[in-house]
């Protein structure tokens, strides 16, 4: 079986968005098509790995931003290149809300689903969704996976790289020290996340002795 041969089967790229709470989160997809158009459903398709895919699991809603040949390479590079897990992707884009979910406002079309089933594999999962909501944005002209992979993967990784430098360098470091013997905290777990229970491992004082200071580069 020559695997390249499922290459030519025609993907748009969208931005599926979804709402953890009051937090929204979001990744890049491929595979979305029209399934049904009574009622109207839709069939979409991601990765099992992504947060935003376990925040779909949870909630059963899902938005569902068209992206358009014209977009910032920037854009595609935040939501597909990062994890919502720990990045806020839609504060670094012009979005808009509606129904409690999150759009881009540079859309050629916005759909509001909820999913009606679940199909898993073991690498990507299948959802049926039914489309409570569609309305068209901006004129443009879709931008294909194909298209992407032609080409404008190579600004989308530069946009990336440009973003990651930018943000290293106006990003503030802290650590943070036992104001009683000095002790650095180092451990994987963010020091906020520890328990407070937990004490200093030099001295045994509480984690209320510990104080966040700036990292001087
Ligand atoms: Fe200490």
């Amino acid at each position: 079986m020559d695997a390249a041969a499922l290459a030519q089967i025609t993907h748009g790229i969208y931005i599926l968005g979804a709402a953890d709470d009051k937090r929204f989160v979001g990744c890049v997809v491929d595979a979305v098509m029209q399934a049904s158009m009574k009622p109207l459903v839709i069939a979409l398709s991601c990765m099992n790995t992504g947060f935003t895919k376990h925040v779909v699991d949870k909630t059963k809603r899902f938005s569902l931003s068209v992206v358009d040949e014209a977009v910032s390479p920037f854009v595609i590079a935040n939501f597909g290149f990062q994890t919502s897990r720990l990045v806020d992707k839609w504060s670094n884009v012009n979005y808009l809300e509606k129904e409690g979910l999150p759009f881009l406002k540079e859309t050629l079309a916005g759909f509001t689903c909820r999913v009606l089933s679940v199909q898993p594999f073991e690498s990507h999962t299948v959802y049926l969704a039914e489309v409570e909501d569609a309305w068209l944005g901006k004129d443009g002209i879709c931008l294909t996976y194909q298209a992407y992979q032609n080409g404008f993967k190579a600004q989308v990784f530069s946009a990336f790289q440009q973003y990651l430098k930018e943000k290293e360098m106006t990003e503030q470091k802290y650590e943070w020290v036992c104001t009683l013997c000095g002790y650095v905290y180092d451990e994987e777990t963010p020091f906020e996340d520890l328990p407070d229970t937990w004490v200093c491992p030099l001295c045994g004082a509480g984690k209320d002795a510990f104080e966040k200071r700036l990292i001087q580069k």
